[in-house]
């Protein structure tokens, strides 16, 4: 099943190029937590309505503000260095198996269509295509084996990044920085987390190209470890890494990320607010690969 949230406060099922708006199904009850949140808490008892959608408005897709799939997860658990390409190309000793994870503040999500507002103008930012994934049920020291049935869904997501010696929760966490979607696609449609192709674009050429076979911690891996540092609520968001690739984006940009089952997510780049970063560990950190048009002549090779 494809579930996204859109508009106002509105949850639907695709199929096809239709959405059916199954916001009703939530009854009136407030609880404070988004609907697609609340969904995903009661699924298993909601579900068995959502087998007919006849009784439920559709519109076309095309016409639809489609917003990030779970706007207010408690947390967003994201995977550093968790391809062994991608662990190359940034010139580090260590990977995941190492560095464990880390979060991104829940307030840099962005919708689909949105747009990525870069805050600096003296600083280089990054895209990070990724696969990432919404917890179904509450989930502590969960075990390798049994960890894919705590997945509710998978989706795309963005890790912009900030380059740099600042600590990752602040490169990473500026208001914008990690664009969801476009929807979700539950886990017993999507299958195998092992074997997706991803793609990342910008303004349509390709930058990253990997299969999630890659993945140093697959999904299983990934969320019995962030199960046994932290408990996982349903809505959370956990990101699995990206693949080598990674280079500057720009404001004019366009950048997208295509999934294989899931779909392509689509977002803008600006820096309409842009001022002078007030930190300074630009020429410190991890140094990424020189930008595509400086590695395709050699140059470049020594700073980011
Ligand atoms: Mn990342």
């Amino acid at each position: 099943m494809r579930l996204a949230s859109f508009g106002d406060d509105r949850i639907g099922v695709i199929v096809d190029d239709q959405i059916f708006d199954v916001t009703p199904v939530l009854g009136s009850a407030a609880s404070g937590l988004s609907p697609m949140r609340r969904l995903i808490q009661r699924f298993d008892e909601l579900a068995p309505a959502l087998s007919d959608l006849s009784p439920y408005a559709a519109q076309p897709l095309a016409e639809v503000s489609l917003r990030t799939p779970v706007s207010d997860p408690s947390k967003i658990v994201a995977a550093p260095v968790n391809y062994r390409d991608h662990m190359v190309e940034m010139s580090q000793q260590a990977h995941i198996g190492a560095l464990g994870v880390f979060l991104k503040a829940p307030s840099s999500v962005l919708d689909p269509g949105g747009t990525i507002q870069l805050p600096y103008d003296d600083r280089r930012f990054d895209h990070e295509g990724e696969l990432a994934f919404v917890i179904g049920r509450p989930a502590r020291d969960v075990a390798p084996a049994d960890a894919l049935d705590y997945v509710f869904a998978y989706t795309a997501l963005l890790d912009i990044t900030m380059r740099g010696g600042e600590d990752r929760s602040t490169r990473k966490s500026f208001d914008t920085f990690t664009p969801i979607g476009p929807w979700l696609v539950t886990s017993d449609e999507f299958g195998d987390p092992r074997a997706a192709d991803l793609r990342c674009l910008v303004n349509d050429q390709v930058r990253q190209q990997e299969n999630t076979a890659q993945l140093i911690w697959g999904v299983a891996e990934l969320l019995a470890y962030a199960s046994s540092v932290m408990t996982l609520l349903p809505g959370d968001v956990l990101t699995t890494g990206t693949p080598a690739g990674v280079g500057p984006i720009v404001a004019g940009d366009r950048v997208d990320v295509e999934i294989s089952r899931i779909g392509r997510l689509s977002v803008a780049v600006a820096a309409d607010r842009a001022v002078h970063s007030p930190t300074s560990g630009a020429n410190t950190g991890p140094v990424p690969p020189p930008p595509p048009e400086l590695a395709d002549t050699g140059a470049g090779r020594k700073s980011p």
